[in-house]
């Protein structure tokens, strides 16, 4: 267990006031917390997630886009847009899922990026579902 000397315990605070003492088995991919068999779990991938909110919400979320990226890709297949119940022709990419959409289902959102000190704006076409993780 040299690998924990010298570290902070699991990351679990209960009421601000007491931490779990017991001995970390892990370390968060998400946030970077070690935490112990109670505070966290290991995914069948190996990946280790705590049972912090945060981090249990963003495996939620991605587990979610898989799914949806799993179908969008079968209604591809069949040439058809990506968006559930979309009859629509493909028309281009999202570059954030990386499927196939209509013209209707796809928008163009920014993201501002700074080039020898100027901000400047990086458009980018995205579907409904991806839409949600910008801010533009
Ligand atoms: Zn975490
Ligand atoms: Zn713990
Ligand atoms: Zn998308
Ligand atoms: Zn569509």
């Amino acid at each position: 267990m040299s690998l924990w000397s010298g570290r902070a315990g699991c990351w679990y605070v209960r009421y601000r006031l007491f931490r779990c003492r017991k001995a970390p088995v892990g370390v968060c991919v998400y946030c970077g917390r070690p935490f112990c068999h109670d505070h966290g779990r290991f995914l069948p991938n190996e990946a280790a997630v705590c049972n912090h909110p945060d981090c249990a919400r963003r495996l939620v979320e991605i587990g979610e886009f898989k799914a949806y990226k799993l179908e969008a890709e079968a209604r591809n297949l069949a040439g058809a847009c990506g968006h559930p119940d979309c009859p629509a022709e493909v028309w281009g990419q999202c570059s954030r899922c990386r499927r196939l959409f209509c013209e209707g289902h796809l928008s163009e959102v920014y993201e501002v990026y700074y080039q020898l000190g100027r901000r400047q704006r990086r458009y980018f076409s995205v579907c409904p579902y991806c839409r949600r993780f910008y801010k533009t």
